[in-house]
């Protein structure tokens, strides 16, 4: 039997293991184009099948990349930038020449300016061990950056192959049908989702006669703040669209809850105001720090949610870490949920997150 692969999600067609990805029934190898039984699913029903995956498997896949020679594209997540970057891209892909794409900008504040953004991606790449040629803000959904990023492309890949590349959930679907759709019109070519997950396999789309571009498998990263969450809860923290900041005047010992998900505590400074941008259907609500352990131990799932009964099951328990603001206009950055500006520098405060889930302060983005 000759190799099928999905058209969904370009994993290799197989028709014995329910469990595993590109199964499909032996009764669809019959039709034309076969897809597997999770993008099928997927596509009638919007309804993502949870498949075992191996996060080694598919860094060894992206891995191919390095003996070859293209531009990579690497899409991250704008609100999630420590869960959505790949580390270790350099070695994965060797010389190739790369190009970082933060994507849904559109969820991103008015105020945003986007020049900061960019430097601070650039500068947040750096840190990790990798230099790129360029950085390009873009919403593959809304369809807004990709003409100078389609354009850019053309010019750095010199005639030749390219590879996008991401952790699950930065949006890599959504990116390559809307670049398929700007090109030929065609929608929805590639499977998209809400879940993480979804693209199993490199999908090669040719650009010319000579040369591809190759959608890779979406890289799993467990420290995404995807991963912790229910189906549920993460349509609740994932902004959908334009984020608008709520300002809270808090004085020392006062916290402020982010659902149940995440904490931050006044613990030193004059009273201040923090700026919060998370997705506008998260909660946020405040407290006297001397009632927060309490309202945690009483409420988490009622009064702070998410999280849900479902993330509640597999939540690591919250971890602290204690900064000192020194300058005025930071950001603390909490991967996968959002961000708070502190207009005003020479504060303490205490911050409570998932384990594993990154907290970072930058230079102010507005
Ligand atoms: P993949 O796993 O990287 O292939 O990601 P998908 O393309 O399946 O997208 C993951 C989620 O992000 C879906 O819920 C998309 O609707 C959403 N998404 C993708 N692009 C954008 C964008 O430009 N803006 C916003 N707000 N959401 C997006």
């Amino acid at each position: 039997m000759n190799e099928i692969y999905c058209q969904g999600c370009g994993a290799e067609i197989q028709t014995s293991h329910p469990e595993q990805p590109g199964y499909a029934p032996p009764s669809a190898l019959e039709r034309e184009d076969v897809i597997c039984k999770r993008c099928f699913r997927l596509k009638h029903y919007n309804e993502v099948q949870d498949v075992p995956y191996n996060a080694d498997d598919f860094l060894e896949m992206l891995h191919q990349i390095s003996d070859t020679k293209g531009l990579i594209i690497q899409l991250v997540d704008i609100f999630d930038f420590n869960g959505s970057f790949i580390s270790g891209l350099k070695r994965l892909t060797g010389n190739n020449p790369v190009i970082l794409v933060g994507n849904k900008m559109d969820v991103l504040p008015k105020s945003v300016n986007h020049e900061k953004v960019k430097h601070w991606l650039k500068r947040s790449a750096k840190e990790q061990g990798l230099i790129v040629e360029d950085v390009f803000l873009i919403s593959a959904e809304k369809n807004q950056g990709i003409t100078n990023l389609s354009q850019a492309m053309d010019q750095y890949r010199k005639g030749g192959d390219v590879y996008v590349v991401g952790t699950t959930n930065v949006g890599k679907s959504t990116f390559i049908n809307t670049l398929i759709s700007n090109t030929s019109g065609e929608k929805d070519a590639i499977t998209t989702s809400y879940f993480p997950g979804t693209t199993l396999g490199f999908i090669d789309i040719p650009l010319d006669e000579n040369s591809s571009l190759f959608d890779t498998p979406g890289v799993i990263q467990r420290h995404q703040m995807a991963h912790y969450v229910s189906e549920q809860d993460l349509k609740v923290i994932t902004p959908r669209r334009e984020v608008k900041p709520k300002i809270y005047q808090l004085n020392e010992a006062q916290t402020l809850y982010f659902g149940g998900l995440a904490r931050l505590d006044f613990e030193s400074g004059s009273r201040t105001s923090f700026v919060c941008y998370f997705s506008n259907e998260l909660h946020i609500h405040r407290t006297k720090l001397e009632k927060a352990d309490d309202l945690y131990q009483n409420h988490l799932g009622e009064l702070l949610v998410p999280p849900d009964s479902r993330t509640m099951e597999k939540l690591p328990p919250l971890k602290k870490q204690t900064f000192r603001i020194k300058e005025d206009k930071t950001d603390i950055v909490f991967s996968g949920l959002g961000w708070i500006t502190v207009p005003e520098g020479h504060i303490n405060v205490t911050v409570h997150v998932p384990e594993g889930v990154k907290v970072s302060l930058r230079e102010s983005l507005i």
